[in-house]
C-alpha cells in the first residue's frame, strides 16, 4: 500500500500518512527524538550554471533515515515539524551541518555555494537572523557562500516583515532565492521590492518542456521579467537534454535536476563535481 519505494529509494509520500491520526501521533513522537539520535541527514543536489558550464552551488535537502520505515522524504514530515514547532530546532541543525559541510569543500579546494531551504515558520521566529550570525560564525562559512530559499507563501505571509528582514539579510551578504516559483500568487510589483538574487521555476513548469506551448510560454515570460529586474532564473526538475536545450535557448541562468544528478550524500557529491567536467555548449 503506502510503502512504494520511490526512484530514490525513499517512501513516496502518501496521503495515509496525513490523514491517520494515530499514524501522525506515532510519527510526531519519534521526530521529536529523531535529532538526538541522529537520524536526519542531509543530500546534496548540484546547480549547474549554465552560462559557465560549472556546478556553482548545491541544496542541502533534508531525508530522515527512520530505523524500521527506511529513508522518508521532507514533504512527509517538515509539515509535522511545522506543526509542533520542532521546524525550528531542526531548522538550525540543518543550517549548520549544510554550512560546515560547505566549509569543508572550501577548504579541500572546492568553494561550491550552499542552497538551504527555510520553512515558513522559521523566518516568524524572532531569532532567525542572530542564529544565521551565529552559525556564519560557529562554521567559518563566508556567507557569500549561503544561500536561503524562500516559497512565495512565506514571502507573501507578512509582506512589509519580510521585506525588512530580506534587506537585513541582503546586508549580511546572503544570497536569496524564491523556491517554487509559479506556484504561489506573488506579484511582479512586489517582487520587484524584494532583494531577489533568483528565482526557481517550479519542475512543474519544466516537465512539459519542450511540447508544451503553455510551459513553453510561461518559462519564456518569467526569464524575461525576471531579467528586467535583474533577478536570475534557476529551472527546477530539468530531466532531459531537450528540456535542458529548451532552457539554454531561453538564456535561462542555471538548472537543477535529475538530467544533471539526483541529490546525493555527501561523499558522493564532492566526487561529481570533482569529476564531471565543464558541461560542452
Ligand atoms: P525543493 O526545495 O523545491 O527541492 C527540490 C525537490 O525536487 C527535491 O525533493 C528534489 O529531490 C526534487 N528534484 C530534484 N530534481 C528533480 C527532477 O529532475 N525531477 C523531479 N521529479 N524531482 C526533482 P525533496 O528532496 O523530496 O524535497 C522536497 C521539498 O522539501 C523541497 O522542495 C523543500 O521544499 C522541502 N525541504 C527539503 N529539505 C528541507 C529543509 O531542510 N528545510 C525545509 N524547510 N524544507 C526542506
Ligand atoms: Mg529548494
Ligand atoms: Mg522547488
Ligand atoms: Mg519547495
Amino acid at each position: 500500500q503506502a510503502k512504494q519505494r520511490g526512484r530514490d529509494g525513499m517512501q513516496q509520500y502518501s496521503p495515509a500518512m496525513e490523514s491517520n491520526g494515530i499514524e501522525r501521533l506515532v510519527l510526531q513522537r519519534e521526530l521529536r527524538l529523531a535529532l538526538e539520535r541522529e537520524e536526519f541527514i542531509l543530500h546534496y543536489q548540484p546547480q549547474l550554471d549554465l552560462a559557465s558550464g560549472k556546478i556553482s552551488s548545491v541544496e542541502a535537502l533534508l531525508r530522515w533515515q527512520h530505523p524500521e520505515r527506511g529513508m522518508i522524504p521532507p514533504l512527509s514530515f517538515i509539515p509535522l515539524l511545522e506543526e509542533s514547532g520542532l521546524i525550528n530546532q531542526v531548522g538550525e541543525w540543518v543550517l549548520r551541518k549544510a554550512c560546515a559541510q560547505a566549509r569543508r569543500w572550501q577548504l579541500a579546494g572546492l568553494p561550491l555555494r550552499m542552497a538551504v531551504n527555510l520553512s515558513q515558520r522559521q523566518c516568524q521566529e524572532g531569532n532567525l537572523i542572530p542564529m544565521l550570525e551565529r552559525v556564519l560564525v560557529d562554521t567559518g562559512l563566508a556567507p557569500e557562500l549561503l544561500e536561503l530559499e524562500l516559497t512565495e507563501g512565506l514571502v507573501m505571509h507578512d509582506p512589509e516583515k519580510t521585506i525588512k528582514a530580506l534587506r537585513v539579510l541582503k546586508g549580511m551578504h546572503i544570497s536569496l532565492a524564491v523556491d517554487d516559483f509559479g506556484t504561489g500568487y506573488s506579484s511582479l510589483s512586489y517582487l520587484q521590492r524584494l532583494p531577489l538574487d533568483s528565482l526557481k521555476v517550479d519542475k512543474s513548469f519544466v516537465q512539459g518542456l519542450p511540447a508544451s506551448g503553455e510551459d513553453a510560454a510561461i518559462i519564456t515570460a518569467i526569464i524575461a521579467m525576471a531579467h528586467t529586474l535583474n533577478i536570475k532564473v534557476v529551472a527546477e526538475g530539468v530531466e532531459t537534454a531537450a528540456q535542458l536545450d529548451f532552457l539554454r535557448n531561453k538564456h535561462c541562468d542555471g538548472m537543477q535536476g535529475y538530467f544533471l544528478s539526483r541529490p546525493l550524500p555527501a561523499g558522493e557529491l564532492f566526487n561529481f563535481v570533482r569529476r564531471v567536467p565543464v558541461l560542452p555548449e
